[in-house]
């Protein structure tokens, strides 16, 4: 019920609630998204190169009232650097826009060309201390299965697309049996959980919204989750989700929503 943290399999504590930041601007509104997001109980960002704005993210944690160690970052080697074998090169430029020594996580964003030579470079960053753990995104099944085959260290998350309506079963059941975590990116399916009644009907019963049933739900199937907001309000209710626990009826009533859809690409054909 209160279990905030997801025990990696390297060892280490990830928060399971962290603030997205995919589409927040690279100046004030993401330092005040992130701060807020901090004095609400959060204790994980989740940024990416490609997001354009590590600078803020830099700022906002060094300018927050927390030491750095107390706050999970997260950031992801964007395309052209896996295809191009400049993945050391671009973890280095990434701990610079976010003026830190150390990232706590740092991911493959998608599986393009390269990948597997990406992730050896990944594992030498590790043993040089620039990031605490590696992992992967938006890998299914089948890329898994090569990093697997061609690296030396299991990666400890697989942040993929997951929510009430894709759950995305042959990527989980590979990462399940290999002790790799889970992330949901899109959570709150971009915002469109508002248009599917049965999330705030569930919520009545337990005085919640809409919203913390979804990311609940996310969290009782043992997924973490990183909902995106930068609005105070939502920031602060996207964060209350450790006072309640839905039934297992609810949790299956939820579960029947699953029904293939994407918000995002799908990883098994796309090029970018
Ligand atoms: P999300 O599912 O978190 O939805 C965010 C949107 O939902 C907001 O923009 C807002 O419109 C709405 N919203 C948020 N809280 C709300 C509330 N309490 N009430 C009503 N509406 C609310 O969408 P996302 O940004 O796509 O995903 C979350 C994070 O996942 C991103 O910010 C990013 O960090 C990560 N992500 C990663 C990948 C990847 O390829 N690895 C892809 C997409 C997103």
């Amino acid at each position: 019920l209160g279990m905030r943290t997801y025990k990696l399999n390297n060892g280490l504590e990830m928060p399971r609630l962290g603030l997205g930041v995919w589409k927040s601007d690279n100046g004030q509104e993401t330092v005040n998204a992130i701060h807020w997001a901090l004095e609400a109980g959060y204790r994980h960002v989740d940024t990416a190169k490609i997001y354009k704005n590590e600078e803020a993210v830099g700022e906002a944690i060094q300018t927050a009232s927390l030491p750095r160690e107390e706050v999970w970052l997260t950031t992801k080697i964007w395309n052209d650097a896996i295809r191009e074998g400049r993945t050391t090169q671009a973890l280095d430029n990434s701990l610079k826009r976010l003026k830190t020594d150390y990232v706590d996580l740092v991911l493959l964003h998608w599986p393009v060309s390269g990948r597997v030579k990406a992730w050896q470079e990944l594992e030498k960053a590790v043993e040089e201390g620039k990031v605490r753990s590696i992992g992967l995104s938006n890998f299914m099944e089948e890329h898994v299965q090569e990093i697997l085959d061609g690296g030396n260290i299991t990666p400890a998350v697989n942040q993929i697309e997951y929510h009430p309506y894709l759950t995305q079963a042959d990527a989980i059941s590979i990462c399940d049996a290999n002790d790799i975590a889970i992330t949901a990116w899109s959570p709150l399916m971009q915002g469109n959980f508002l248009q599917e009644p049965l999330f705030a009907e569930i919520g009545k019963r337990y005085d919640k919204t809409a919203a913390q049933v979804v990311l609940r739900w996310c969290l009782q199937n043992d997924v973490i989750v990183i909902p995106k907001s930068v609005n105070r309000g939502r920031i602060i209710e996207n964060g209350q989700l450790f006072d309640f626990e839905l039934s297992e009826e609810d949790m299956t009533a939820i579960d029947q929503l699953e029904r293939d859809e994407r918000f995002g690409p799908d990883p098994h054909n796309f090029d970018f």
